[in-house]
């Protein structure tokens, strides 16, 4: 299967030009959407999966007119939102099936059988009974991808899933979301480069509206080989630096500031050549449009 992309724009009534002319192509797999809060990414996902409307551009699932055939695109698609509620008195393995009914899966047994197996798969079947007003974030956020796998869904969206899990949890939910994605278009939204570099082939950086960078993570992380350079410096230090140097990223460690710069050239000086990572591709996208700090 494959999602494309295409001029997608989008401006909220409040003048917020939220999406510029996105264009984006999805294959099978897992594909990580990453920028900071505020880039576009949840208005993006909103509008792949039909909840909202764009002002100008495209989206096709194969021959599918995604913008047109909403009723179609909805027994295509899984769902996790940002903001997923819960009925708190209610438990996982009723609350699934009531989703399950609700999405026309009408025989008795075969839901229950669905039901259990799902919640297997999320490793929440001992958990099954208790209600979900007791379960922890990363709990939720397995039950959310649950009711979103109802119907076999061909194209996955989860926006911003692991936002507030605690690290154990995180892994949890890496572990599962890798577990999809062979057959399946999985989206997942982040704003943490962990995220796209555990678990995506693919991915694009999205700040302001828009896409600044699309490809695979390896190959964007060898682009800047050779241009990578870091140096301890002091607080007071930082204005110079950032004058006189392309400052991609700053991180306080032990009391001391690390600042990663970009280079073509060698600067002398003091810096150290370093091993680029996909967070340098991602600070030195986002640092054209946004100064570090506020990152
Ligand atoms: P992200 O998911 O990357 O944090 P969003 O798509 O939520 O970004 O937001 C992009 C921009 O659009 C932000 O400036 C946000 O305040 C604005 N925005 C989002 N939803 C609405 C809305 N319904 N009405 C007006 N502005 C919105």
């Amino acid at each position: 299967m494959k999602l494309v992309i295409n001029s997608l724009s989008k401006t909220y009534a409040n003048g917020v030009h939220a999406l510029k002319d996105v264009s984006l192509t999805l294959s099978n797999g897992m594909f990580g959407l990453l920028g900071p809060n505020g880039a576009g990414k949840s208005s993006l996902m909103r509008t792949i999966a039909t909840l909202q409307e764009a002002d100008k551009g495209s989206i096709f699932l194969d021959d599918l007119d995604v913008l047109k055939n909403k009723t179609e695109v909805r027994q295509l698609l899984g769902y996790l939102p940002q903001e997923f509620g819960v009925y708190p008195k209610i438990s996982a393995e009723r609350m699934l099936d009531h989703i399950a009914q609700l999405k026309g899966v009408g025989n008795n047994a075969e839901r229950k059988d669905l039901v259990l197996q799902l919640l297997e798969s999320v490793n929440l079947y001992k958990d099954r009974k208790k209600h979900l007003g007791t379960y922890s974030g990363g709990m939720k956020q397995r039950f959310g991808i649950a009711q979103a796998l109802i119907g076999n869904p061909k194209l996955i969206i989860v926006d911003e899933p692991t936002a507030g899990l605690d690290p154990a949890e995180r892994n949890r939910f890496y572990n599962l979301l890798s577990r999809l994605g062979e057959n399946t278009i999985v989206i997942l939204s982040t704003h943490i480069v962990e995220d796209v570099s555990t678990l995506c082939a693919n991915f694009a950086i999205i700040c302001q509206g828009e896409v600044l960078y699309a490809g695979d993570p390896e190959t964007a992380v060898n682009e800047l080989n050779g241009k990578i350079y870091s140096k301890v410096i002091t607080q007071s230090e930082l204005g110079f630096y950032k004058d006189d140097y392309q400052v991609i990223s700053t991180q306080l460690k032990t009391g001391k500031l690390h600042i990663r710069v970009i280079s073509e050239a060698e600067p002398d000086n003091g810096f150290i050549s370093s091993i680029p990572n996909l967070e340098d591709v991602y600070f030195s996208n986002i640092a054209t449009r946004i100064d570090v700090d506020t990152i």
